[in-house]
Parts: C-alpha cells; sequence; structure tokens
C-alpha cells in the first residue's frame, strides 16, 4: 500500500487549476421527483459516507467556522444538511459524477518502473501522463476537489446565495469522500479479497451504530485559513490509503474469529432487505480499527471547514448574501434540478 509521491506534490505549490466542463445530463424525460429518489431505490447502501455521517460532517463543521460565514452557515444549516447527499444522488443521473467521489491509487503505476505511484497534481500532466479516460476510469476525485474549491471560490465572489450554498454542500460532499479508505482503492469493496460488503461495513454500519460515542468536535488540528488546502487534498488521499492495510486486516480478524455463521445479519433498508455484517461482528471490528473511522470522521470535518473558510478569504472575503424568502430558495431549487 506503500505509494511514491509524485514530485509535483508538494503541499507549497499550486496546481494549475483547470475550468470544469459541466457534465451532460440524462433522464431528461422524467420527472425531477423521479430523478430524485432514483438513486435511492437503486443504491441503498453504496454513497459514500452514509447518509448520517455526510450530514453529521456538515453539521459539526459549521462550528468551526469563524464569522461573519459561521452565522451564514448556521442560517443555512437545514439546506447545508439535506443536500449533504446530492453529489450521491447525481451518481445515477449526471454523466462523469460517479468517477469524481473516489480514486484508486492501486492503479497508478510508472511507466518505467511499474511500481505504484500518486499521479500528478497537475490535471494536464496527469492527463498527457496516463490519457482523460483512465483517468476517469479510476476517478478523478482529488482533481474535482480542487475544481469544486475554485467553484466556491467564484460563487462567493458573485455573492449569489445558491450557487454558495451548493457549492459548499458539494465541496464538502466530495471533500469527506476521499477521508474513506476506501475510496482510494480498486477494493473498494472487498470483492477482490472475499470480504464483500466491506464499504458499508466501514463507512455507514459502522458510522450508524457508534457515531453518538464519537467525539466530533475536537478543536482545529490546523490553522483555519489554508491556501494550500486545495493542494492539501493528496495527502488526505494518500493517508486514507494507508489506513487500508487496518480495515482490509482487522475485517479478516474478526471474520476468522467469529465464523462465517455469526457474521451476517439481514437489514431492512426501505423495501430492500439486505445482508450486512452482524452487530456482533461490528462490535468486534470496531475495537480492532482502534478508533480509525472516528478519526478519519474529524479529519473530515475539519478539513471541510479549512476549505469553505479559505475559500470565502480566497474570494476577498465578500459581504455574504442575505436571507431569502422560502419562496425564492423553493423555486431555485426547481430550477437547478430541473436543468
Ligand atoms: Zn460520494
Amino acid at each position: 500500500m506503500k505509494l511514491k509521491r509524485h514530485p509535483e506534490h508538494s503541499l507549497l505549490s499550486r496546481p494549475h487549476w483547470l475550468v470544469e466542463d459541466f457534465n451532460k445530463k440524462t433522464f431528461t424525460n422524467a420527472t425531477p421527483c423521479f430523478r430524485r429518489f432514483l438513486p435511492l431505490l437503486l443504491c441503498p447502501l453504496s454513497i459514500g459516507w452514509g447518509f448520517s455521517a455526510h450530514r453529521k460532517i456538515i453539521d459539526v463543521a459549521i462550528q468551526h467556522v469563524p464569522e461573519p460565514l459561521h452565522n451564514f452557515l448556521k442560517t443555512n444549516r437545514d439546506w447545508l444538511v439535506e443536500h449533504a447527499l446530492d453529489a450521491d444522488l447525481r451518481k445515477h443521473s449526471v454523466i462523469g459524477e460517479r468517477e469524481r467521489h473516489y480514486i484508486d491509487l492501486d492503479e497508478f503505476r510508472n511507466q518505467h518502473s511499474g511500481m505504484e505511484c500518486m499521479p500528478p497534481a497537475n490535471w494536464k500532466h496527469a492527463v498527457s501522463e496516463f490519457g482523460e479516460a483512465t483517468l476517469r476510469e479510476h476517478g478523478i476525485g482529488p482533481w474535482n476537489v480542487q475544481w469544486q474549491f475554485n467553484k466556491l471560490i467564484e460563487a462567493f465572489r458573485l455573492k449569489d446565495k445558491d450557487r454558495i450554498l451548493r457549492c459548499t454542500a458539494d465541496l464538502a460532499h466530495y471533500v469527506s469522500d476521499l477521508h474513506v479508505p476506501l475510496h482510494t482503492t480498486k477494493n473498494y469493496n472487498g470483492a477482490l479479497t472475499g470480504q464483500l460488503g466491506i464499504h458499508a461495513l466501514w463507512e455507514t454500519q459502522i458510522p450508524e451504530l457508534k457515531m453518538d460515542a464519537f467525539n466530533l468536535s475536537r478543536p482545529l488540528n490546523s490553522p483555519i485559513y489554508n491556501p494550500a488546502c486545495a493542494d492539501s487534498i493528496w495527502s488526505v488521499v494518500l493517508d486514507s490509503h494507508e489506513c487500508l492495510i487496518l480495515v482490509f486486516g482487522a475485517e479478516r480478524e474478526t471474520m476468522t474469529e467469529i465464523g462465517e455463521v455469526n457474521a451476517f445479519s439481514f437489514a431492512e433498508r426501505g423495501r430492500v432487505r439486505q445482508k450486512v455484517r452482524s452487530e456482533q461482528f461490528l462490535l468486534r471490528y470496531y475495537l480492532k480499527l482502534d478508533g480509525q473511522v472516528e478519526r478519519r470522521m474529524v479529519d473530515s470535518i475539519q478539513a471541510c471547514a479549512i476549505f469553505w473558510y479559505t475559500a470565502w478569504v480566497q474570494a476577498g472575503q465578500p459581504q455574504l448574501p442575505a436571507e431569502e424568502s422560502e419562496k425564492r430558495r423553493f423555486c431555485a431549487t426547481i430550477e437547478w434540478l430541473m436543468n
């Protein structure tokens, strides 16, 4: 799992920003309501951090942000929390959305040595080395975070409230996803090692079972303003990847100790009955992880606060838009879903 850093991965250097192409949307004939809820019907468990974790991350991250941005985010807290999962919901309706949530680092190898390596942080350099199709196939999570960060800066500059809120929720989602170890490997659900279901186990079942015991509101580990935050997403990805040894090792150990007969149960998710790890398995696995899920959640929360605040500062600390009427907000949301 040890990866060599690409020479471009300096936390001090800023990569060349690329304005992201907007992807064409499909399902244009379906009603907005159907488009919105179809992914929930298709894919109840494979959604990045689970529903509650993504929402909790945004909720707690708002607490870390200084004024005046804090007040703006707090005022719009309900909307932001409600839309924390929008990026996942788009996976089934927007071409090019799926690959924004991960990067399979183990797919990247040096052309000459064949050794695993980190791809270039600069998108143009990465494209010239691997080709865009290959990059998209293996996931473009870190580059996407850099593009989304720029989008949020632009939204602040425009003082466009709807755009600020959408970019704030989306950026938090993508940054948080890359804190999940299984979003950095092609073996993302254990299919290659006979550990199917490990994705939901780590990022949904454990947080759902233990969230109340997590200490998520810890003091920030680093300054809230970090002009190198977008570059630092590569360190986040590397840290996530290095967590994989424990993620897989602890699962295998737990399975050996309690046996397959005791390892599984069934969970009802809406109208779907799904085979998941049993509570007995969860409790034992959780202890072996030694706080790993909680630490990655705390790091996600702190990173979101830093990204948001830094974007606002880099936009020139503009005055924040005032509250709009509920009717205006409802119309803007419908308009956004239709486009
Ligand atoms: Zn996601």
